[in-house]
């Protein structure tokens, strides 16, 4: 049993009504269906989110990547800032 979780969504996906917690008998039906979502989750959202697929052992789970807050250069880069 593979299952996809959402582990969170932005607000303007809060209003679609996406199904949480799908189930598929194998794994390919369920990463071609989380792909499948982020693919469709990513057009939906207007606040420019960018959702992403993790693989947890037998769970897909569909989370958009959010920005941390650390200082850096100014571009966005965040942690990753090579200028610290
Ligand atoms: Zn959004």
């Amino acid at each position: 049993m593979y299952k996809i979780v959402i582990a969170n969504r932005c607000e303007c996906l809060k209003k679609s009504d996406i199904k949480n917690h799908q189930k598929f008998d194998t794994k390919d039906e369920a990463s071609n269906k989380a792909l499948e979502l982020v693919k469709f989750m990513n057009t939906q959202c207007t606040c420019k989110k960018e959702y992403e697929v993790q693989e947890i052992f037998n769970n897909f789970m569909i989370k958009f990547y959010e920005e941390e807050k650390a200082p850096c250069c100014g571009n966005g880069c965040g942690s990753s800032c090579t200028a610290l």
